[in-house]
């Protein structure tokens, strides 16, 4: 049997992890046994449809590398299936289960069902939604309301007596009352559009699809989606409902845990590789030791078996350290273009590069690549070096504990040593060491001593190690903002 799987997005909203996890899964699954991975685009919800969320859905795949293998041919290589193109279908096969009775039309009107619910409510009666009323019309009836211009929706006949069950790789059987599944729900609504569950169940069947891999959230559709399977009387396919995606704290992954969606970790600058290896350790693993595992690794290693059945825990701080380790893989040359864009946004480079702007990129590429956790830390770790420090608050010259007027003191004398080993071309680790004996001349922390120096450079007390930031900088700029610093500082203090 071929495997056959789809990721069948609505195009409501961004991609978040929780589906990108859902389309990596049944993407790795379809290669990794020779099937076939089909993209199916569940647009029938037109109110909550956004053009910006597919586009947001082909981006966030392209940016993966996640490519499908089949869809409608239009004029071109093919897109993916894109129900709202397939209504006629829909049609079809609903009108064909109201010829084999097992659904039927039904016009009651907005107003009807509304006063229904009103009046179940007020009676707080055992009956909820939907009372059956057209499923016994009448010939003449119909006929009546067809003459008065009603336009009917079609609803499926749910038996109201028995059970049904499905059978869920992962949860095992799972079984429902058929009174408890929701009352006739619409197939067909009046305009001719679909519902999410007509639509869907028909898609799977002719699309071919073998396995059913989504969220756990879709387990309620379960039941009713067999007894459309055998309305129509097709084999449903067999189902694999993902464990859900939670944050540390045991809840369901949403913003109150940080960036949910793929967009937001692209554009802090987390790598397509790192979120995907780290991904498809949400919920699945290999061998509960391997931790890397490229994309290609992953096309051959997934299965359905590994699939862990408790939910997943999303850890932000576990997908920087493999983002980390991933950019550390890159080669400067590479880094460097990746970095570039965040740089240009800043405002610090333009897109086309001199000579001297290349090579200023690569020294600051080089000294970067162990530091960054995601590309975007660089506009803050070189702030400094494209822009004049703003020196904001004096106090920050000053490290913890230390007087001002000592930390103007300690920026003097440190200044005079820093720019004599400068001129004689000393080893960094001599000049240090010089400064390391002046902070104990002059009785203070070595950070008494390096702090005014790295205030002075960079305007922040924090910044790169301290010879990486005087390299980058160089030796005219580095003595000016000090002498800067230092003019400052005696306006301040005297
Ligand atoms: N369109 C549904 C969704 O947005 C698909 C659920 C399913 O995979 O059956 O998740
Ligand atoms: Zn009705």
């Amino acid at each position: 049997m071929e495997v056959r799987v789809r990721y069948a997005p609505s195009p409501t909203g961004l991609q978040h992890i929780g589906g990108v996890r859902t389309a990596l899964f049944n993407y790795f699954f379809a290669r990794a046994n020779g099937g076939k991975f089909i993209l199916r685009v569940e647009d029938t919800d037109r109110e909550r449809y956004s053009d910006e969320s597919l586009q947001d859905l082909y981006d966030t795949l392209s940016w993966l590398g996640i490519t499908w293998d089949e869809g409608p041919v239009v004029g071109g290589p093919f897109g993916p299936y894109v129900q709202s193109e397939r209504f006629a279908l829909y049609r079809q096969y609903a009108e064909q289960l109201v010829r084999d009775g097992k659904a039927y039309y039904c016009y009651c009107t907005p107003e009807r069902l509304e006063a229904l619910r009103v009046k179940q409510q007020a009676e707080k009666s055992e009956q909820q939604g939907y009372d059956r009323h057209c499923r016994h019309l009448t010939e003449e009836m119909r006929f009546e309301y067809e003459k008065a211009g009603i336009k009917p929706v079609i609803r499926l006949k749910v038996p109201t007596e028995g059970k049904t069950t499905f059978h869920d790789v992962l949860m095992g059987d799972i079984t429902r009352r058929n009174r408890d599944v929701s009352p006739d729900p619409v197939l067909l609504k009046s305009d001719g559009f679909p519902t999410y569950h007509l639509a869907n169940v028909i898609d799977d069947h002719m699309m071919g699809i073998t396995h059913i891999m989504r969220a756990q959230e879709w387990i309620p559709s379960g039941p009713l989606h067999i007894l459309l399977y055998e309305a129509f009387g097709w084999e449903p396919p067999l189902y694999c409902h993902l464990p859900m995606v939670m944050g540390k704290d045991g809840q369901k992954l949403s913003k109150r845990h940080g960036s949910t969606s793929v967009r937001d970790f692209r554009s802090k600058g987390y790598l397509p590789e790192a979120l995907m290896n780290y991904v498809s350790l949400v919920g699945w693993s290999y061998d509960g030791q391997r931790e890397f595992f490229s994309k290609d690794d992953l096309e051959h290693l997934f299965c359905l078996e590994k699939i862990n059945k408790a939910p997943g825990v999303f850890d932000y701080k576990k997908l920087d350290w493999f983002n980390g380790q991933y950019i550390r893989q890159k080669s400067d040359e590479e880094l460097a273009q990746l970095l570039l864009p965040y740089l240009e946004d800043a405002g610090f480079l333009p897109s086309e590069l001199s000579a001297s702007q290349q090579e200023k990129l690569m020294r600051l590429t080089s000294v970067v690549k162990e530091r960054l956790k995601v590309l975007g830390d660089v506009v803050e770790l070189s702030r400094f070096l494209f822009e004049e420090p703003m020196y904001e608050d004096v106090n920050l010259f000053a490290a913890k504990g230390v007087q001002l007027s000592d930390a103007l003191e300690a920026l003097e004398k440190a200044y005079a040593i820093l720019r004599d080993g400068l001129d004689r071309k000393l080893e960094h680790a001599a000049i240090e060491q010089s400064l390391t004996e002046l902070a104990t001349q002059l009785n203070l922390k070595v950070n008494g001593v390096f702090m005014p120096i790295r205030v002075a450079l960079t305007g922040s007390t924090v910044s790169l190690p301290l010879f990486d930031s005087i390299n980058l900088l160089g030796q005219d700029a580095t003595c000016a903002r000090i002498e800067n610093a230092l003019a400052l500082l005696k306006r301040e203090v005297r």
